[in-house]
This record gives C-alpha cells, sequence and structure tokens, in this order.
C-alpha cells in the first residue's frame, strides 16, 4: 500500500515536472517569435513598407472614433514609451500616412489622426506581416483552430498581468455571446455585425470591438473556455 502511494507521488511528479517543461518550451518558442520580429530581415521590411509597432498604431487610430487619439493615449493602449509613440507617429507622418494636430482646447496635447491613406494601408487584408501569414498557413486547419484559441488565452493572460492594455478581441467584447447558438460550427454571436461566429471566426484585432464591462468580461470568458472547440 505504501509503496502505491509511493509510486502514485512519483508519477504525479513526474506529470508536473514534464508539465513544467512543457510550458517552459512553449515560453522559449513565443519567445523566438518575438525574436523573428525584431530580425534584420524584419526590420528592412519594416523600413520599406510598415514594421509592426507602426501597424499596430494605424489600426488602434482606425479603431477610434474619428480615427484619431492623442500621443499619450496611444503609447498608453500600446504600452510603449511616449517618445516611443512620438517617434513611430512621426514615422508614419513622414510616409502621410498619420497627420499630427494640437488640440484645439489644449495646445499641449498631440492628437495623431490616420489619413485616407493610412486607413487604406491598414485594412486587414494589408497589414498582415507576410512572413506570419505564411508561417500559420504551415498549420492546418484544425491547428489554425486550435492555435488561434491558445493565443486568446495567452492574450488574456498576459492583459491580466498588465502586459497588454488594450486588446480588441471578441472575449472582452460587449457583443460577443458565447454560445448563443446550438450550432457546433458557430456557436457564438456577434450583436454589432449580426452574425454567428465560430472559434475559427474570432477576432484579436477587431476594428468594431467595443470594450464590455469587467462583469461580462468574466462572465463571457466562464462560458467560452467550457465551450468546446468549434
Ligand atoms: S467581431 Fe468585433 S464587434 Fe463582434 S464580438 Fe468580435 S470583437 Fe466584438
Amino acid at each position: 500500500m505504501a509503496g502505491q502511494r509511493v509510486s502514485n507521488s512519483g508519477k504525479k511528479s513526474s506529470a508536473l515536472r514534464d508539465a513544467a517543461a512543457l510550458t517552459t518550451q512553449l515560453a522559449a518558442g513565443l519567445e523566438k517569435i518575438g525574436l523573428a520580429m525584431k530580425s534584420r530581415t524584419w526590420r528592412r521590411e519594416g523600413r520599406a513598407g510598415l514594421g509592426p509597432l507602426q501597424r499596430q498604431v494605424l489600426t488602434l487610430l482606425r479603431s477610434k472614433p474619428g480615427q484619431r487619439a492623442t500621443v499619450s493615449a496611444v503609447a498608453n493602449e500600446l504600452v510603449v514609451r511616449l517618445p516611443t509613440a512620438s517617434e513611430v507617429i512621426a514615422t508614419l507622418e513622414r510616409k502621410q500616412l498619420v497627420r499630427r494636430r494640437r488640440d484645439v482646447s489644449d495646445g499641449r496635447i498631440v492628437v495623431a489622426q490616420l489619413t485616407a491613406k493610412g486607413n487604406r494601408s491598414c485594412t486587414p487584408s494589408s497589414r498582415m506581416p507576410d512572413r506570419l501569414v505564411t508561417a500559420t498557413e504551415a498549420l492546418s486547419a484544425s491547428e489554425q483552430v486550435a492555435l488561434l484559441k491558445s493565443l486568446v488565452k495567452v492574450i488574456r493572460s498576459l492583459q491580466e498581468q498588465g502586459e497588454i492594455s488594450v486588446a480588441r478581441m471578441c472575449v472582452s467584447c460587449r457583443n460577443f455571446q458565447p454560445n448563443k447558438h446550438d450550432n457546433a460550427d458557430r456557436p457564438h454571436h456577434c450583436e454589432s455585425l449580426n452574425v454567428p461566429l465560430g472559434d475559427r471566426s474570432l477576432r484579436l484585432d477587431c476594428h468594431v470591438y467595443e470594450p464590455a464591462p469587467a462583469v461580462q468580461v468574466n462572465e463571457a470568458w466562464g462560458s467560452y473556455t467550457g465551450s468546446r472547440t468549434a
């Protein structure tokens, strides 16, 4: 009996070790993707076209009323320092994708607004880094859905840790209604677009996202994570 207990606890600690090793590997994998995005090739493409942070600024502005936001709001939402946000916005202005103005009510505040050219340059089809699209195309359809669902969870955890301030994703949107439909392929619903959503169509960066109150987010999260993969 005592031997049985020892063997059970031995199995449990070995399973814990395996789980810890796996999470370490996953974190290392995510870190490598982050490093790749800072690579020389990527930076070169960024100079010719749009770098990751430039794309994020444009997408953020596109989601705002009037497609405008103060430079400090941009820095705050993307969790970057104010000088970094100012520098990226100045670069985007040189590319004529953004224009800067002093706020009429307070001249100390600088507002960045998307230009028509900026709006065109950050439509969903034009703003994805080709290399990431190519890399995810190497996955099967079910692996892509599993990865999307995992990314939603990782992003939410990073948000809870204060590393991402705003993620315009379905699970934290006031328009998201998880498991509303009795349809295994498309169980969720978007009230704003009035369309059913499957796990494969959940958005991580939606330009019509509206933040939900904390209570709604927690309820939606519970329902979503309890749901089956569609
Ligand atoms: S598609 Fe956009 S608006 Fe609809 S639930 Fe998702 S984030 Fe919200």
